[in-house]
């Protein structure tokens, strides 16, 4: 028996995506091996296809996903055979086989399809962190969150709303305006047409932004930086436009601003915080209150197709890859 994977042999544009296959994967102490039904694509996954984050090659990429537990390695507890999981942070999910530690796997409820279920464990529990850990959000509390129809953007505006924030939105184009509009945005602005900064002052004046989330980095950074107010938080998370140049200390000195550069992985670091973030996420998707978008789903084959609309701001919500 073989299973089918997308490798990578040197680092480079999206054609350097290959489908492969390769020997079964047999059970391994403290993991589970899972039949994949949704392998996600994510923006980093684009940096280390390209090398901006350089990698061990040759690599199968993909850390997220969704699938059925077909077998337990020793020590695993928990857990049983024909289970429905998710996970973040399990290496080579561009696969139809893969084998994740027991330790990042996340329970997925019967009320919750295994599709859905891929599109939140890496970009859910990194809008739950940035809402609620990051700058916790509260009524009262002003936000902006740039790229905001996109699969992170998107579940950050619904749950900024849900912790009952004021939310500016900013987007590419107005069909991504209307997508951030239905996820709650209460200003939306087409940062292709209107300057970032005169969009957001009209919105809500000057210095009034009690945080930014920024997910897009050097094209937005300065922007977010001139709306904040005095001793607001700036959280870049991301570099869908490149990585944002070094930062002087000094810059921040005139509104005493915070700066911080998290990752998901330092936010989700016991048992505790990781499920207590998933199962807050579950109940708003049981409820009704947050809504999964999957954009595009496309066959393992096409992962370079996937990468490049990616890479080319032509998606909105998630994008899943299917075995
Ligand atoms: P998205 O679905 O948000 O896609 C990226 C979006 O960024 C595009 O759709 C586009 O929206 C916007 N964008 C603006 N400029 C560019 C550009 N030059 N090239 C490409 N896209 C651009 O992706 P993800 O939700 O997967 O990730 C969003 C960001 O969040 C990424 O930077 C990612 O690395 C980061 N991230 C960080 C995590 C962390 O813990 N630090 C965890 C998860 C994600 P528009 O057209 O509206 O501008």
């Amino acid at each position: 028996m073989s299973r089918t994977v997308v490798q990578i042999d040197e680092h480079g544009g999206p054609d350097v995506l290959r489908l492969r296959e390769l020997p079964d994967l047999e059970p391994t102490a403290g993991e589970l091996l899972i039949d994949v039904h949704a392998a996600s694509v994510n923006f980093i996954d684009t940096y280390h296809r390209s090398g901006l984050y350089e990698m061990e090659l040759p690599l199968i990429p993909g850390s997220e996903g969704s699938g059925t537990i077909t077998a337990l390695g020793d020590g695993v507890s928990g857990f049983a055979v024909g289970d429905a999981v998710a996970w973040a942070g399990g290496p080579g999910s561009y696969a139809s086989q893969v084998s994740v530690s027991a330790a990042v796997a996340l329970n997925v409820p019967e009320s919750m399809s295994l599709t859905a279920a891929a599109a939140l464990p890496l970009q859910g529990m990194t809008a739950h962190y940035l809402i609620d850990s990051v700058y916790p959000l509260g009524p009262g509390d002003r936000c902006l969150i740039h790229a905001a129809a996109g699969g992170t953007g998107r579940l950050l505006v619904q749950m900024a709303k849900l912790r009952g924030a004021e939310v500016v939105a900013t987007v590419g184009t107005d069909a991504k305006a209307e997508l951030a509009r239905s996820a709650g945005a209460d200003h939306v602005i087409n940062y292709e047409r209107v300057d970032i900064v005169e969009g957001v002052e009209a919105a809500v004046g000057k210095n009034a932004i009690d945080v930014v989330y920024d997910g897009v980095g050097a094209s937005t950074f300065e922007a977010g930086l001139a709306v904040l107010r005095i001793r607001g938080t700036m959280a870049t998370f991301g570099n869908a436009s490149g990585p944002v140049p070094p930062v002087a200390p000094i810059a921040l000195m005139a509104k005493s601003l915070f700066l911080t550069r998290p990752k998901l992985f330092d936010f989700v670091i016991t048992p505790e915080e990781r499920d207590g973030r998933w199962n807050e996420i579950v109940g708003w998707v049981e409820s009704g209150e947050l809504e999964v978008r999957i954009g595009l789903e496309l066959p393992l084959a096409q992962a370079a197709e996937a990468h490049r609309a990616l890479e080319a701001r032509q998606t909105t919500g998630k994008l899943l890859l299917r075995p």
